[in-house]
């Protein structure tokens, strides 16, 4: 299926391994073209060396500049930006009465501004041609909390709740705001974590972030889309 995104210009945080490597290379397969990020640069340059069109800014996505920085690259290489993926490194693990305030703060920056702040930089260039994708990558947390990743369990439902609010203000000039809710994954955050069981393969999850970002999904506007292989069992 041709997602009808051929040079289309995109922003993905946190590129350069696991789910954001894979959304940036679907995309890329799409032939949209990327800036990528994250902070080890000769890994982003490894990954941008299989892409046809792809530039490389790295540094540290929760700095506060970072976002902006990111967005005025792509508008400075290619002239607009359409699509941001806003992804960031996972919280460390925690019970909901150990985690600190100056944990719950770092969290929030990390997992929940840093993506805020990416479409908020985006969104001006996006209205201008009344077109946009912003899908954050979050995690299938924000309807089955995880009880040793509170951390990681109260960052995304706020950015949950932004996506949901902003969603609303948006859709009349032709932007969605998407969550994606990745249950257990093969990446390297997993293998760390040393957990086991049925898990997902990064570059399916890839295409469905891709999908997101499609043209042919214009009307999936304020959802939080699960890819968890039916391992979320609420309802909702
Ligand atoms: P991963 O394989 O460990 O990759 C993390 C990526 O984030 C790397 O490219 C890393 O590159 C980048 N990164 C980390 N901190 C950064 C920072 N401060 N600024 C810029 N880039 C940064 O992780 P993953 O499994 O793909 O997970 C991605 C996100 O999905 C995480 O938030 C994770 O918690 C969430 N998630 C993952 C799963 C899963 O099963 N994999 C499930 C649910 C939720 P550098 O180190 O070079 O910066």
């Amino acid at each position: 299926m041709d997602l009808g995104i051929r040079d289309r210009v995109a922003v993905v945080t946190a590129a350069s391994k696991g789910l954001g490597r894979a959304t940036a290379q679907a995309l890329s397969a799409e032939g949209v073209r990327v800036v990528l990020n994250a902070r080890d640069e000769a890994a982003l340059q490894e990954v941008a060396a299989g892409m046809a069109d792809a530039v490389v800014v790295a540094g540290d996505v929760t700095d506060p500049a970072m976002p902006r920085r990111l967005v005025d690259a792509a508008v400075e290489r290619w002239g607009r930006v359409d699509i941001v993926v806003g992804n960031a490194g996972g919280p460390p693990g925690g019970r909901a009465l150990e985690i600190t305030d100056e944990q719950i703060l770092e969290a929030v920056n990390a997992n929940m501004l840093a993506s805020i702040r990416l479409a908020r930089a985006a969104v001006d260039d996006m209205r201008s041609r009344q077109w946009g994708r912003i899908c954050f990558i979050a995690s299938a947390s924000v309807r089955q909390p995880i009880r040793d990743l509170a951390l990681s369990n109260v960052a995304r439902t706020g950015l949950w709740a932004w996506a949901k609010t902003a969603a609303q203000d948006l859709a009349d000039d032709g932007i969605s705001v998407n969550l994606i809710c990745p249950g257990l994954h093969a990446t390297d955050r997993l293998i760390e974590r040393g957990m086991t069981g049925r898990t997902g393969d990064p570059a399916d999850f890839g295409a469905v972030a891709a999908f997101l970002c499609s043209e042919q999904a214009k009307f999936v506007n304020g959802i939080a889309m699960g890819v968890d292989g039916g391992t979320v069992t609420g309802l909702l």
